[in-house]
Protein backbone atom coordinates (compact mmCIF):
# COMPACT_ATOMS: atom_id res chain seq x y z
CA UNK A 1 0.00 0.00 0.00
CA UNK A 2 1.22 3.25 -0.70
CA UNK A 3 0.88 6.63 1.04
CA UNK A 4 0.67 9.67 -1.10
CA UNK A 5 1.12 12.66 0.98
CA UNK A 6 -0.82 16.24 -0.18
CA UNK A 7 1.23 18.29 -1.58
CA UNK A 8 1.85 21.46 0.61
CA UNK A 9 3.93 24.01 0.66
CA UNK A 10 5.56 24.55 3.83
CA UNK A 11 6.28 21.07 4.85
CA UNK A 12 7.49 20.20 1.85
CA UNK A 13 10.13 17.32 2.95
CA UNK A 14 8.68 14.52 1.81
CA UNK A 15 6.79 12.64 -1.44
CA UNK A 16 5.70 9.56 0.04
CA UNK A 17 5.12 7.28 2.96
CA UNK A 18 4.72 3.59 2.04
CA UNK A 19 4.03 0.79 4.70
CA UNK A 20 2.91 -2.86 3.88
CA UNK A 21 -0.73 -3.00 4.84
CA UNK A 22 -2.51 -2.60 7.95
CA UNK A 23 -2.41 -5.08 10.62
CA UNK A 24 0.19 -8.03 10.77
CA UNK A 25 -0.62 -11.29 11.52
CA UNK A 26 1.37 -14.72 11.64
CA UNK A 27 3.76 -12.63 9.58
CA UNK A 28 1.37 -11.42 7.06
CA UNK A 29 0.52 -8.02 6.30
CA UNK A 30 -3.26 -7.32 6.10
CA UNK A 31 -3.84 -5.31 2.91
CA UNK A 32 -7.85 -5.52 2.45
CA UNK A 33 -10.59 -6.21 4.79
CA UNK A 34 -14.15 -6.44 5.18
CA UNK A 35 -14.02 -4.04 8.16
CA UNK A 36 -14.74 -0.07 7.20
CA UNK A 37 -11.15 1.70 6.42
CA UNK A 38 -9.30 3.10 9.46
CA UNK A 39 -8.94 6.79 8.39
CA UNK A 40 -5.56 8.83 10.00
CA UNK A 41 -5.89 12.10 9.52
CA UNK A 42 -3.21 15.14 9.73
CA UNK A 43 -3.67 16.51 13.45
CA UNK A 44 -2.32 20.05 12.08
CA UNK A 45 -4.95 20.59 8.84
CA UNK A 46 -7.65 17.48 9.44
CA UNK A 47 -6.57 16.25 5.75
CA UNK A 48 -6.69 12.53 5.22
CA UNK A 49 -3.25 11.37 5.41
CA UNK A 50 -4.24 7.84 4.61
CA UNK A 51 -6.71 5.20 5.05
CA UNK A 52 -5.72 1.62 6.02
CA UNK A 53 -7.42 -1.92 6.37
CA UNK A 54 -8.65 -2.42 9.58
CA UNK A 55 -8.65 -5.52 11.86
CA UNK A 56 -12.04 -6.86 13.56
CA UNK A 57 -13.03 -9.62 15.84
CA UNK A 58 -11.72 -12.47 13.04
CA UNK A 59 -8.47 -10.89 12.82
CA UNK A 60 -8.27 -10.09 16.35
CA UNK A 61 -8.32 -13.80 17.06
CA UNK A 62 -6.70 -14.88 14.19
CA UNK A 63 -3.61 -12.45 15.91
CA UNK A 64 -4.25 -14.34 19.37
CA UNK A 65 -4.10 -17.75 17.82
CA UNK A 66 -1.07 -16.63 15.69
CA UNK A 67 0.66 -15.53 19.26
CA UNK A 68 -0.38 -18.73 20.79
CA UNK A 69 1.31 -21.00 18.24
CA UNK A 70 4.34 -19.21 18.28
CA UNK A 71 4.61 -19.10 21.97
CA UNK A 72 6.21 -22.21 22.82
CA UNK A 73 9.22 -22.18 19.84
CA UNK A 74 10.27 -18.61 20.85
CA UNK A 75 9.70 -19.05 24.83
CA UNK A 76 11.77 -21.98 24.52
CA UNK A 77 14.98 -19.88 23.05
CA UNK A 78 18.06 -18.79 24.84
CA UNK A 79 17.76 -15.30 26.20
CA UNK A 80 20.93 -14.50 23.81
CA UNK A 81 19.02 -16.23 21.21
CA UNK A 82 16.06 -13.97 21.23
CA UNK A 83 18.50 -10.59 22.11
CA UNK A 84 19.02 -11.18 18.21
CA UNK A 85 16.39 -10.00 16.40
CA UNK A 86 15.56 -7.53 19.48
CA UNK A 87 19.22 -6.03 18.73
CA UNK A 88 18.90 -5.77 15.01
CA UNK A 89 15.21 -4.36 15.50
CA UNK A 90 17.28 -1.45 17.59
CA UNK A 91 19.49 -0.82 15.03
CA UNK A 92 16.98 -0.80 12.37
CA UNK A 93 14.75 1.86 14.20
CA UNK A 94 17.65 4.11 14.69
CA UNK A 95 18.86 3.56 11.40
CA UNK A 96 15.25 4.51 9.62
CA UNK A 97 14.91 6.88 12.57
CA UNK A 98 14.13 10.19 10.23
CA UNK A 99 11.21 8.49 7.91
CA UNK A 100 9.67 7.16 11.35
CA UNK A 101 9.94 10.84 12.70
CA UNK A 102 8.13 12.11 9.77
CA UNK A 103 5.29 9.45 9.96
CA UNK A 104 4.67 10.29 13.65
CA UNK A 105 4.60 13.64 12.94
CA UNK A 106 2.15 13.18 9.82
CA UNK A 107 -0.46 11.15 12.31
CA UNK A 108 0.19 13.08 15.09
CA UNK A 109 1.34 16.45 14.82
CA UNK A 110 4.54 16.74 17.44
CA UNK A 111 7.42 18.80 15.70
CA UNK A 112 10.00 16.30 13.96
CA UNK A 113 13.01 16.36 16.22
CA UNK A 114 10.72 15.10 19.31
CA UNK A 115 9.37 12.13 17.03
CA UNK A 116 13.12 11.46 16.28
CA UNK A 117 14.09 11.53 19.77
CA UNK A 118 10.82 9.30 20.69
CA UNK A 119 12.15 6.86 18.00
CA UNK A 120 15.62 6.78 19.13
CA UNK A 121 14.00 6.41 23.02
CA UNK A 122 11.86 3.62 21.93
CA UNK A 123 14.83 1.98 20.17
CA UNK A 124 16.67 2.30 23.26
CA UNK A 125 14.22 -0.04 25.28
CA UNK A 126 14.95 -3.17 22.32
CA UNK A 127 18.63 -2.72 23.21
CA UNK A 128 18.47 -2.60 26.59
CA UNK A 129 16.06 -5.79 27.54
CA UNK A 130 17.75 -7.83 24.55
CA UNK A 131 20.75 -7.40 27.23
CA UNK A 132 18.65 -7.65 31.06
CA UNK A 133 17.22 -10.37 29.97
CA UNK A 134 20.42 -12.18 30.03
CA UNK A 135 20.70 -10.99 33.54
CA UNK A 136 17.45 -12.60 34.80
CA UNK A 137 17.83 -14.48 37.88
CA UNK A 138 15.74 -16.53 40.26
CA UNK A 139 17.02 -17.16 43.67
CA UNK A 140 17.71 -20.71 45.64
CA UNK A 141 16.44 -20.74 48.80
CA UNK A 142 17.75 -23.01 52.05
CA UNK A 143 15.67 -26.44 52.33
CA UNK A 144 14.31 -27.66 55.73
CA UNK A 145 17.00 -30.76 55.26
CA UNK A 146 19.64 -32.02 53.58
CA UNK A 147 17.88 -33.78 50.25
CA UNK A 148 15.70 -30.11 49.62
CA UNK A 149 16.10 -27.17 47.31
CA UNK A 150 13.98 -24.90 47.07
CA UNK A 151 14.42 -22.87 43.32
CA UNK A 152 12.85 -20.15 42.33
CA UNK A 153 12.84 -19.01 38.69
CA UNK A 154 11.28 -16.58 36.16
CA UNK A 155 9.58 -17.43 33.36
CA UNK A 156 7.52 -15.84 30.32
CA UNK A 157 3.61 -15.62 30.71
CA UNK A 158 2.32 -16.48 27.38
CA UNK A 159 0.45 -14.37 25.10
CA UNK A 160 0.26 -11.01 25.84
CA UNK A 161 -2.00 -8.15 24.44
CA UNK A 162 -0.18 -4.59 24.32
CA UNK A 163 -2.80 -1.72 24.05
CA UNK A 164 -1.37 2.02 23.64
CA UNK A 165 -2.03 5.39 23.08
CA UNK A 166 -1.32 7.85 20.54
CA UNK A 167 0.72 10.73 22.73
CA UNK A 168 3.72 8.53 22.26
CA UNK A 169 3.21 6.01 19.23
CA UNK A 170 6.06 4.59 19.46
CA UNK A 171 7.93 4.64 22.55
CA UNK A 172 4.90 3.69 24.45
CA UNK A 173 4.43 0.32 22.06
CA UNK A 174 8.44 -0.01 22.30
CA UNK A 175 8.08 -0.13 26.01
CA UNK A 176 5.75 -2.82 25.96
CA UNK A 177 7.28 -4.95 23.41
CA UNK A 178 10.85 -5.11 24.35
CA UNK A 179 10.49 -6.70 27.63
CA UNK A 180 7.15 -8.94 26.76
CA UNK A 181 9.26 -10.19 23.60
CA UNK A 182 12.75 -10.78 25.18
CA UNK A 183 11.00 -12.27 28.21
CA UNK A 184 10.02 -14.60 25.88
CA UNK A 185 5.67 -14.19 25.57
CA UNK A 186 4.08 -13.29 22.23
CA UNK A 187 2.36 -10.38 21.59
CA UNK A 188 -0.35 -8.90 19.88
CA UNK A 189 -0.15 -4.90 19.85
CA UNK A 190 -2.96 -2.69 19.31
CA UNK A 191 -2.31 1.06 19.06
CA UNK A 192 -4.18 3.99 19.20
CA UNK A 193 -6.58 4.76 16.01
CA UNK A 194 -5.09 8.22 15.32
CA UNK A 195 -1.58 6.77 15.30
CA UNK A 196 -1.49 3.57 13.45
CA UNK A 197 1.04 4.52 11.19
CA UNK A 198 4.25 4.76 13.74
CA UNK A 199 3.01 1.20 14.51
CA UNK A 200 2.88 -0.49 11.35
CA UNK A 201 6.31 1.17 10.69
CA UNK A 202 7.75 -0.58 13.92
CA UNK A 203 6.33 -3.92 12.64
CA UNK A 204 8.33 -3.54 9.45
CA UNK A 205 11.38 -3.66 11.37
CA UNK A 206 10.61 -6.21 13.67
CA UNK A 207 9.95 -8.50 10.11
CA UNK A 208 12.97 -7.25 8.67
CA UNK A 209 14.83 -7.84 11.94
CA UNK A 210 14.22 -11.61 11.72
CA UNK A 211 11.78 -11.58 14.66
CA UNK A 212 9.91 -15.12 13.35
CA UNK A 213 6.20 -14.61 12.29
CA UNK A 214 3.39 -14.59 15.03
CA UNK A 215 5.73 -13.84 17.89
CA UNK A 216 4.41 -10.10 17.52
CA UNK A 217 1.33 -9.36 15.83
CA UNK A 218 -0.41 -5.92 15.49
CA UNK A 219 -3.68 -4.99 15.15
CA UNK A 220 -5.20 -1.89 13.67
CA UNK A 221 -9.16 -1.40 14.32
CA UNK A 222 -12.08 -0.24 16.40
CA UNK A 223 -10.72 -0.28 19.93
CA UNK A 224 -14.21 -2.33 21.08
CA UNK A 225 -13.84 -4.62 18.62
CA UNK A 226 -10.56 -5.41 18.81
CA UNK A 227 -10.45 -4.86 23.00
CA UNK A 228 -13.47 -7.38 23.25
CA UNK A 229 -11.67 -10.13 21.47
CA UNK A 230 -8.58 -9.47 23.40
CA UNK A 231 -10.08 -9.40 26.80
CA UNK A 232 -12.08 -12.57 25.50
CA UNK A 233 -9.35 -14.64 24.49
CA UNK A 234 -8.80 -17.11 26.88
CA UNK A 235 -5.06 -17.82 25.25
CA UNK A 236 -4.23 -13.64 26.56
CA UNK A 237 -2.44 -14.37 29.81
CA UNK A 238 -1.41 -10.55 30.55
CA UNK A 239 -3.34 -7.23 29.51
CA UNK A 240 -0.82 -4.66 29.28
CA UNK A 241 -2.27 -0.62 28.57
CA UNK A 242 -1.16 2.90 28.67
CA UNK A 243 -4.33 5.33 28.08
CA UNK A 244 -6.60 6.65 30.01
CA UNK A 245 -7.57 6.11 33.61
CA UNK A 246 -11.09 5.84 32.48
CA UNK A 247 -10.20 2.82 29.86
CA UNK A 248 -7.62 1.39 32.35
CA UNK A 249 -10.31 0.84 35.10
CA UNK A 250 -12.19 -1.08 32.63
CA UNK A 251 -9.61 -2.91 31.62
CA UNK A 252 -8.64 -4.14 34.57
CA UNK A 253 -12.07 -4.96 35.90
CA UNK A 254 -12.15 -6.97 32.79
CA UNK A 255 -9.14 -9.08 33.23
CA UNK A 256 -10.24 -9.16 36.77
CA UNK A 257 -13.12 -11.11 35.80
CA UNK A 258 -11.04 -13.45 33.95
CA UNK A 259 -8.18 -13.65 35.93
CA UNK A 260 -6.08 -12.00 33.74
CA UNK A 261 -2.45 -9.97 34.23
CA UNK A 262 -3.58 -6.36 33.45
CA UNK A 263 -0.63 -3.66 34.08
CA UNK A 264 -2.13 0.11 33.50
CA UNK A 265 -0.64 2.67 33.07
CA UNK A 266 -2.74 5.94 33.16
CA UNK A 267 -3.22 9.58 33.51
CA UNK A 268 -1.56 12.55 35.80
CA UNK A 269 -2.23 15.58 37.29
CA UNK A 270 1.53 16.32 37.93
CA UNK A 271 2.72 19.05 40.46
CA UNK A 272 5.95 20.95 39.50
CA UNK A 273 7.23 22.48 43.03
CA UNK A 274 9.54 25.38 43.17
CA UNK A 275 10.74 26.71 46.58
CA UNK A 276 12.73 29.89 46.96
CA UNK A 277 16.16 28.28 47.37
CA UNK A 278 15.84 27.02 43.71
CA UNK A 279 18.17 27.63 40.82
CA UNK A 280 15.28 29.41 38.98
CA UNK A 281 16.67 29.47 35.44
CA UNK A 282 17.15 25.68 35.91
CA UNK A 283 13.85 24.96 36.93
CA UNK A 284 12.45 27.40 34.39
CA UNK A 285 14.31 25.71 31.71
CA UNK A 286 13.20 21.84 32.54
CA UNK A 287 9.82 22.96 33.14
CA UNK A 288 9.33 24.39 29.71
CA UNK A 289 10.48 21.00 28.50
CA UNK A 290 8.25 18.90 30.10
CA UNK A 291 5.46 21.03 29.85
CA UNK A 292 5.50 22.36 26.79
CA UNK A 293 6.92 19.52 24.59
CA UNK A 294 4.50 17.07 22.65
CA UNK A 295 1.79 20.21 23.22
CA UNK A 296 1.29 19.25 26.93
CA UNK A 297 0.40 15.92 25.67
CA UNK A 298 2.21 13.75 28.51
CA UNK A 299 1.10 12.06 31.30
CA UNK A 300 3.53 13.43 33.01
CA UNK A 301 3.16 17.29 32.13
CA UNK A 302 3.27 19.24 34.94
CA UNK A 303 -0.56 19.62 35.39
CA UNK A 304 0.37 22.37 38.21
CA UNK A 305 2.83 24.90 39.32
CA UNK A 306 3.54 25.37 42.64
CA UNK A 307 5.78 28.46 43.16
CA UNK A 308 7.14 29.32 47.10
CA UNK A 309 6.32 33.03 47.32
CA UNK A 310 9.42 34.51 47.68
CA UNK A 311 10.73 33.04 44.54
CA UNK A 312 7.03 33.82 42.42
CA UNK A 313 7.75 37.55 40.33
CA UNK A 314 11.23 36.41 39.56
CA UNK A 315 10.11 32.96 38.77
CA UNK A 316 6.90 34.17 36.98
CA UNK A 317 8.48 36.88 35.19
CA UNK A 318 11.37 34.54 33.79
CA UNK A 319 8.46 31.86 32.95
CA UNK A 320 6.11 34.06 31.21
CA UNK A 321 9.36 35.28 28.95
CA UNK A 322 10.00 31.68 27.45
CA UNK A 323 6.37 30.90 27.23
CA UNK A 324 5.17 33.71 24.86
CA UNK A 325 8.84 32.81 22.64
CA UNK A 326 7.26 29.59 22.09
CA UNK A 327 6.64 29.32 18.14
CA UNK A 328 2.85 27.20 17.51
CA UNK A 329 3.07 25.52 14.18
CA UNK A 330 3.19 22.51 11.94
CA UNK A 331 5.59 19.60 13.25
CA UNK A 332 7.11 19.59 10.05
CA UNK A 333 8.03 23.21 9.79
CA UNK A 334 11.50 24.07 11.23
CA UNK A 335 11.78 26.31 14.17
CA UNK A 336 8.25 24.57 15.65
CA UNK A 337 8.70 24.20 19.49
CA UNK A 338 4.77 23.32 19.76
CA UNK A 339 2.77 21.92 17.32
CA UNK A 340 -1.34 21.05 17.32
CA UNK A 341 -3.18 18.82 19.74
CA UNK A 342 -4.74 15.44 18.68
CA UNK A 343 -7.72 16.15 17.82
CA UNK A 344 -10.21 19.44 18.10
CA UNK A 345 -12.02 17.85 20.97
CA UNK A 346 -8.90 17.88 23.02
CA UNK A 347 -8.67 21.61 22.08
CA UNK A 348 -12.20 21.89 23.35
CA UNK A 349 -10.41 20.33 26.71
CA UNK A 350 -8.25 22.91 27.13
CA UNK A 351 -10.33 25.57 25.94
CA UNK A 352 -12.97 24.38 28.67
CA UNK A 353 -9.94 24.31 31.48
CA UNK A 354 -8.81 28.21 30.32
CA UNK A 355 -12.56 29.45 30.62
CA UNK A 356 -14.18 27.60 33.84
CA UNK A 357 -10.38 29.09 35.68
CA UNK A 358 -10.78 32.67 34.51
CA UNK A 359 -15.06 32.28 35.30
CA UNK A 360 -13.26 31.30 38.73
CA UNK A 361 -11.30 34.54 39.37
CA UNK A 362 -7.90 32.88 37.21
CA UNK A 363 -5.52 35.74 35.52
CA UNK A 364 -3.82 34.93 32.02
CA UNK A 365 0.26 35.76 32.43
CA UNK A 366 1.28 34.50 29.27
CA UNK A 367 -0.40 33.68 26.20
CA UNK A 368 -4.44 32.82 25.97
CA UNK A 369 -5.26 34.76 22.87
CA UNK A 370 -5.57 32.39 19.49
CA UNK A 371 -2.69 31.22 18.59
CA UNK A 372 -1.99 33.46 15.09
CA UNK A 373 -2.36 32.74 11.50
CA UNK A 374 -3.55 28.91 12.52
CA UNK A 375 -6.58 26.88 13.02
CA UNK A 376 -7.44 27.87 16.61
CA UNK A 377 -9.77 24.54 16.60
CA UNK A 378 -6.53 22.73 16.14
CA UNK A 379 -3.80 25.01 17.76
CA UNK A 380 -3.55 26.72 21.29
CA UNK A 381 -1.41 28.91 22.62
CA UNK A 382 0.73 28.53 25.40
CA UNK A 383 -0.41 29.73 28.31
CA UNK A 384 0.40 30.68 31.87
CA UNK A 385 -2.50 31.27 34.33
CA UNK A 386 -2.53 32.72 37.92
CA UNK A 387 -4.97 33.41 41.08
CA UNK A 388 -6.98 30.27 39.71
CA UNK A 389 -9.70 29.18 42.12
CA UNK A 390 -9.04 25.57 44.07
CA UNK A 391 -11.84 23.81 42.42
CA UNK A 392 -10.59 25.06 39.30
CA UNK A 393 -10.94 22.31 36.62
CA UNK A 394 -7.40 22.93 35.82
CA UNK A 395 -5.98 21.64 39.08
CA UNK A 396 -8.09 18.98 39.08
CA UNK A 397 -8.01 17.05 35.85
CA UNK A 398 -5.50 15.82 33.58
CA UNK A 399 -5.11 19.29 31.16
CA UNK A 400 -3.46 17.03 28.28
CA UNK A 401 -2.28 20.40 26.80
CA UNK A 402 0.13 24.00 26.31
CA UNK A 403 -2.15 25.68 29.56
CA UNK A 404 -0.20 25.80 33.01
CA UNK A 405 -1.75 27.25 36.31
CA UNK A 406 0.61 29.24 38.60
CA UNK A 407 -0.08 28.99 42.43
CA UNK A 408 2.35 30.47 44.97
CA UNK A 409 2.66 28.32 48.66
CA UNK A 410 3.87 29.34 51.55
CA UNK A 411 6.04 27.19 53.39
CA UNK A 412 6.68 22.94 52.89
CA UNK A 413 3.46 21.68 54.32
CA UNK A 414 1.22 24.16 52.14
CA UNK A 415 3.08 22.67 48.98
CA UNK A 416 2.42 19.23 49.85
CA UNK A 417 -0.89 19.30 50.88
CA UNK A 418 -1.52 21.12 47.41
CA UNK A 419 0.45 18.40 45.92
CA UNK A 420 -1.07 15.47 47.36
CA UNK A 421 -4.57 16.56 47.17
CA UNK A 422 -5.05 14.61 43.96
CA UNK A 423 -6.11 10.84 43.08
CA UNK A 424 -3.49 10.78 40.30
CA UNK A 425 -0.06 9.63 41.49
CA UNK A 426 2.25 9.32 38.52
CA UNK A 427 5.12 12.28 38.73
CA UNK A 428 6.00 14.87 41.27
CA UNK A 429 8.63 17.85 40.65
CA UNK A 430 10.44 19.48 42.98
CA UNK A 431 12.95 22.15 42.90
CA UNK A 432 15.45 22.83 45.46
CA UNK A 433 18.70 23.15 46.72
CA UNK A 434 18.22 21.78 50.45
CA UNK A 435 19.06 18.30 50.87
CA UNK A 436 17.00 17.83 53.68
CA UNK A 437 14.20 19.74 52.04
CA UNK A 438 14.81 17.00 48.81
CA UNK A 439 14.41 14.16 50.98
CA UNK A 440 11.27 14.92 52.94
CA UNK A 441 9.27 16.25 50.38
CA UNK A 442 10.16 13.88 48.03
CA UNK A 443 9.09 10.93 50.39
CA UNK A 444 6.02 12.52 51.57
CA UNK A 445 5.00 13.17 47.77
CA UNK A 446 2.32 10.30 46.97
CA UNK A 447 3.89 9.61 43.96
CA UNK A 448 5.09 6.95 42.23
CA UNK A 449 8.10 8.96 40.31
CA UNK A 450 9.42 12.48 41.54
CA UNK A 451 12.45 14.23 39.87
CA UNK A 452 14.74 16.29 41.93
CA UNK A 453 16.21 19.66 39.99
CA UNK A 454 15.13 17.31 36.75
CA UNK A 455 11.37 16.88 34.92
CA UNK A 456 12.35 13.96 33.27
CA UNK A 457 11.10 10.17 33.76
CA UNK A 458 11.82 8.38 30.84
CA UNK A 459 14.68 6.39 31.46
CA UNK A 460 15.12 2.64 29.79
CA UNK A 461 16.94 1.46 33.40
CA UNK A 462 14.10 3.28 35.77
CA UNK A 463 11.00 1.76 36.77
CA UNK A 464 8.23 4.23 34.84
CA UNK A 465 4.68 3.91 36.39
CA UNK A 466 1.95 5.39 39.63
CA UNK A 467 0.82 4.82 41.91
CA UNK A 468 -3.34 5.20 43.14
CA UNK A 469 -5.61 6.35 39.89
CA UNK A 470 -2.55 6.50 37.94
CA UNK A 471 -1.75 2.73 37.54
CA UNK A 472 -0.42 -0.84 38.13
CA UNK A 473 2.64 -1.97 37.55
CA UNK A 474 5.87 -0.17 36.04
CA UNK A 475 7.16 -0.07 32.30
CA UNK A 476 11.40 0.05 32.00
CA UNK A 477 14.40 -1.06 34.37
CA UNK A 478 14.24 -4.58 35.87
CA UNK A 479 11.01 -4.13 37.16
CA UNK A 480 9.55 -3.59 33.74
CA UNK A 481 10.70 -7.20 33.00
CA UNK A 482 9.68 -8.76 35.90
CA UNK A 483 5.86 -7.24 35.08
CA UNK A 484 6.05 -10.08 31.89
CA UNK A 485 7.23 -13.06 33.63
CA UNK A 486 5.41 -15.05 36.12
CA UNK A 487 7.43 -16.94 39.09
CA UNK A 488 7.69 -20.67 39.79
CA UNK A 489 9.16 -22.25 42.77
CA UNK A 490 10.53 -25.72 42.56
CA UNK A 491 10.33 -28.04 46.13
CA UNK A 492 13.21 -30.28 44.97
CA UNK A 493 13.44 -33.52 47.27
CA UNK A 494 16.21 -36.18 46.81
P1 LIG B 1 -7.34 6.06 25.74
O1 LIG B 1 -8.47 6.72 25.10
O2 LIG B 1 -7.57 5.37 27.04
O3 LIG B 1 -6.75 5.04 24.68
C1 LIG B 1 -5.61 4.27 24.93
C2 LIG B 1 -5.69 3.00 24.10
O4 LIG B 1 -6.80 2.23 24.54
C3 LIG B 1 -5.92 3.27 22.62
O5 LIG B 1 -5.26 2.30 21.85
C4 LIG B 1 -7.43 3.10 22.51
O6 LIG B 1 -7.83 2.78 21.22
C5 LIG B 1 -7.63 1.93 23.43
N1 LIG B 1 -9.01 1.73 23.84
C6 LIG B 1 -9.99 2.66 23.98
N2 LIG B 1 -11.15 2.05 24.35
C7 LIG B 1 -10.87 0.73 24.46
C8 LIG B 1 -11.64 -0.43 24.79
N3 LIG B 1 -12.92 -0.33 25.08
N4 LIG B 1 -11.03 -1.63 24.79
C9 LIG B 1 -9.73 -1.75 24.49
N5 LIG B 1 -8.94 -0.69 24.15
C10 LIG B 1 -9.52 0.53 24.14
O7 LIG B 1 -6.13 7.06 26.00
P2 LIG B 1 -5.49 8.06 24.96
O8 LIG B 1 -6.37 9.24 24.82
O9 LIG B 1 -5.06 7.35 23.73
O10 LIG B 1 -4.15 8.45 25.73
C11 LIG B 1 -4.04 9.50 26.59
C12 LIG B 1 -4.03 9.02 28.03
O11 LIG B 1 -2.94 8.11 28.20
C13 LIG B 1 -3.78 10.14 29.00
O12 LIG B 1 -4.63 10.02 30.09
C14 LIG B 1 -2.33 9.92 29.42
O13 LIG B 1 -2.02 10.45 30.68
C15 LIG B 1 -2.24 8.44 29.38
N6 LIG B 1 -0.83 8.00 29.28
C16 LIG B 1 -0.27 7.40 30.36
C17 LIG B 1 1.07 7.02 30.29
C18 LIG B 1 1.74 6.32 31.44
O14 LIG B 1 2.79 5.72 31.22
N7 LIG B 1 1.20 6.38 32.64
C19 LIG B 1 1.80 7.27 29.13
C20 LIG B 1 1.18 7.89 28.05
C21 LIG B 1 -0.15 8.24 28.14
P3 LIG B 1 -8.40 3.91 20.23
O15 LIG B 1 -7.37 4.95 20.12
O16 LIG B 1 -8.55 3.16 18.98
O17 LIG B 1 -9.64 4.46 20.84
Amino acid sequence: MTITSRPDADQGTFERLAVRGGSYVAGQWLTSSEEPLLAVHDPADGQLVTELPSAGAALTTAAVEAAAAAYPAWSALSAAERGVPLRRAHELLVERADELALVMTREQGKPLAEARSEVLWGAEYLLWYAEEIRRSQGVTVPGDGPGQRIEVRRRPRGVVACITPWNFPSAMLLRKLAPALAAGNTVVAKPAEQTPLSAIKIFEVLEDAGLPAGVANLVCGDPVVVGDALCGAPQVRHISFTGSTEVGRMLLARGAAQLKKVTVELGGVAPFIVFADADLELAVERLMAAKYANAGQSCVAPNRLLVQDEAAAEFTERLCARVSSLQVGRGTNEGTDVGPLIESAAVDKVRRHLADALAGGGRVLAGGTPPAGLDEGRFFTPTVVTDVARDALVLREETFGPLLPLEQFTDEPAALAAANASDSGLGAYVFTRDLGRTHRVAEALEYGMVAVNDASFGYVQAPFGGIKHSGDGREGGQDGLREYQDLQYLNINF
